[in-house]
């Protein structure tokens, strides 16, 4: 087993840990809630703490029942294929809250995204048309912080793409397995594992996480 001592300038992004993704949501991972003790017991030894939320207005362009379509099923739209999802995620509701086991009081920053009626966002840190930022690389940026380790959900979407962009953002990026679960969509966690490989993201497990850090109190 390689161990990886968490530094002071590593920060942790928990991706999308909210009721629809969980178990009896609109768009729920299998064994989603299974992140969330892990995602607990990590959170607190880190010095930057992220938490993102999907967060769309009604009527949005990823949801099937927008275009009459089906969920699950792919179109193009103006920045390219897009999976329809079934309606998730609403701005201001209880599915778009996140998890009520979530517990990271130390998380400093929510980042929200697929805000913008036209366009998803998998990504924290650029939209689906791969050119609108979200404000997460800056932050990152102000915050000192050089790499990155991402839990949540789901691994083969919005965890993906994050760890990708990060990657593109000039970040090291590590991926805890563990404290993450994948939808698998016609084979997508494996494409997913395969694309952060070879961006070189590395894949580890919180048994992998070595914490010089002392949580407070
Ligand atoms: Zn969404």
């Amino acid at each position: 087993m390689t161990t990886i001592e968490i530094a002071p300038a590593d920060a942790l992004i928990v991706i999308d840990v909210q009721n629809d993704f969980c178990a009896g949501g609109a768009l729920a991972v299998p064994d989603g809630d299974a992140v969330v003790p892990l995602v607990n017991r990590v959170a607190r030894h880190f010095n930057v703490v992220v938490l993102t939320q999907d967060w769309h207005t009604p009527g949005h362009a990823s949801f099937a029942s927008t275009h009459g379509g089906q969920p699950f099923q792919t179109i193009e739209l103006a920045y390219g294929s897009q999976v329809l999802w079934p309606d998730h995620c609403v701005m201001g509701t209880s599915g778009a809250a996140l998890h009520p086991d979530l517990d990271v009081p130390g998380a400093q920053m929510i980042i929200r995204k697929g805000f913008h009626p036209a366009v998803d966002s998998y990504s924290a840190f650029v939209e689906a048309d791969h050119a609108t930022r979200t404000g997460l690389a800056g932050y990152l940026a102000e915050r000192a912080v050089k790499r990155i380790f991402i839990g949540g959900l789901a691994t083969d979407f919005c965890v993906g793409w994050t760890a990708l962009d990060g990657r593109a953002a000039g970040f090291e990026v590590a991926v805890i397995e563990d404290a993450c679960r994948g939808i698998d969509l016609d084979g997508s966690l494996e494409r997913a594992w395969r694309d952060m490989t070879a961006a070189g993201v590395r894949r580890c497990s919180s048994q992998d996480l070595v914490f010089p850090i002392s949580p407070p109190g």
